[in-house]
């Protein structure tokens, strides 16, 4: 009886530790990195995350379960008339499907084949606003606004009402996540950033996202106009992991969660 009591309390804390201590911190640095970009981001970091971490901010996700060496790859900023179809080759060339959060004012004309097009291969599309503001600077109305102008339009294009969105600059405060949740939408931030924005150098994100992966990350690449150093980096990022032992699974799989209503 005092064994099974232990094993059951065992399982107890075991539990408990995976709810309040699954969520990771965001990682991602490289030597490259001007010193005043990387104590910003240190700082956002630790302000963005902690309120998450300790269980103020609901239905925030971060980062996928640590029990396996699965990751996903997410791309923000398109669709484009040129990164995107070019990523979508890459993923198509190594058979990985990805999550791609996607700016509602961006779908004009062309731009618009790209989110098909992604849509049809078996990737994600979510959404990334309509205009690409500081969610955390609106009212909740405009933040209302962003998301559910975005979602109709993908909607439209794809015929997947997406219910997962990404924060432009991962901005958000407690009356964000607040609306975020009452339009019936999942936030989703990142655990590794490739700093692909920042770095715009192949082998610096390459490098930065081969030493810092770890089991269930979420990471965050951009694929929009000025992203060129993305698809460079692209391939071997997807060879490396792999070589390493890491599988690719869609956000959808990783989380657990439905991506569309
Ligand atoms: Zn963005």
């Amino acid at each position: 009886m005092n064994r099974l009591f232990f094993f059951l309390f065992f399982l107890f804390n075991l539990t408990l530790f995976a709810d309040t201590n699954g969520i990771y911190d965001i990682r991602g640095s490289s030597p490259q990195l001007d010193a005043n970009l990387t104590t910003f981001l240190d700082i956002w970091r630790h302000d963005t995350i902690t309120p998450i971490q300790e269980g103020n901010y609901t239905n925030v996700r971060v980062n996928g379960k640590a029990d396996a060496k699965r990751v996903a790859l997410t791309f923000d900023d398109s669709p484009d008339e040129n990164n995107t179809d070019k990523v979508l080759d890459i993923l198509k060339h190594y058979q990985v499907q990805a999550g791609f959060f996607m700016i509602g004012q961006a779908m004009e004309d062309l731009n618009a084949t790209a989110v098909t097009r992604a849509s049809n291969e078996g990737h994600l599309v979510l959404n990334h606003s309509f205009t690409h503001p500081r969610l955390s600077a609106l009212s909740s109305e405009e933040v209302a606004y962003e998301l559910n102008t975005t979602s109709e339009r993908i909607n439209t294009l794809t015929g997947h009402y997406p219910l997962l969105m990404r924060p432009p600059y991962g901005s958000i405060n407690q009356k964000t996540v607040d609306t975020i949740n009452a339009q019936g939408f999942t936030a989703i931030l990142w655990s590794l950033d490739s700093l692909d924005w920042a770095l715009q150098d192949k082998n610096a994100i390459i490098e930065n996202v081969i030493t810092h992966v770890r089991n269930g990350d979420i990471i965050l690449m951009h694929s929009g106009r000025a992203n060129n150093s993305s698809v460079e980096a692209l391939p071997e990022i997807i060879e490396k992991l792999t070589e390493m032992g890491y599988s690719f699974l869609r956000l959808d799989e990783l989380l657990g969660i439905r991506a569309y209503r």
